[in-house]
């Protein structure tokens, strides 16, 4: 097991997670292109975060209807984490904000029909226009 670190850009919001391998996907949906500003974000679920410091959080019926709620820095506005009302007890950590970002191993993209026509897209990786199963 190997404990993974990442914080915000100015430091107030640091946290901690375990994973035997980083595994993670990318979301091309519109509500993760708006709150990031980036074409996709980069995601790895967790059930073991710890998290340094206060976050605000920012809560939104996804499009297939379930709450969706952001956790960012009060400070910076760095986005951190998500909590998915259809994945209880997980987290959804954003994977460019860990202290090595590479240490990620993609292995999917979801919600591609959103996508940007300018988005780079990893194709060798599943794709899926939605999220699966929905
Ligand atoms: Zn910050
Ligand atoms: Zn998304």
């Amino acid at each position: 097991m190997t404990t993974y670190t990442g914080g915000c850009l100015c430091g107030q919001i640091r946290y901690a997670f375990d994973a035997e391998k980083l595994e993670g996907g990318s979301c091309y949906c519109r509500d993760c292109q708006r709150a990031t500003g980036s074409p996709m974000t980069t995601v790895t679920m967790t059930d073991t975060l710890r998290v340094s410091g206060e976050t605000r959080t920012y809560s939104l019926q996804s499009a297939a209807d379930r709450t969706v709620t952001r956790h960012f820095c009060p400070t910076c506005g760095s986005q951190l984490f998500t909590d998915a009302e259809m994945v209880p007890g997980a987290r959804f950590v954003k994977c460019a904000t860990l202290d090595d970002p590479s240490a990620l191993n993609p292995m999917a993209n979801y919600w591609l029909s959103a996508a940007a026509d300018w988005a780079p897209v990893d194709r060798s990786l599943a794709c899926f226009a939605e999220n699966p199963g929905e």
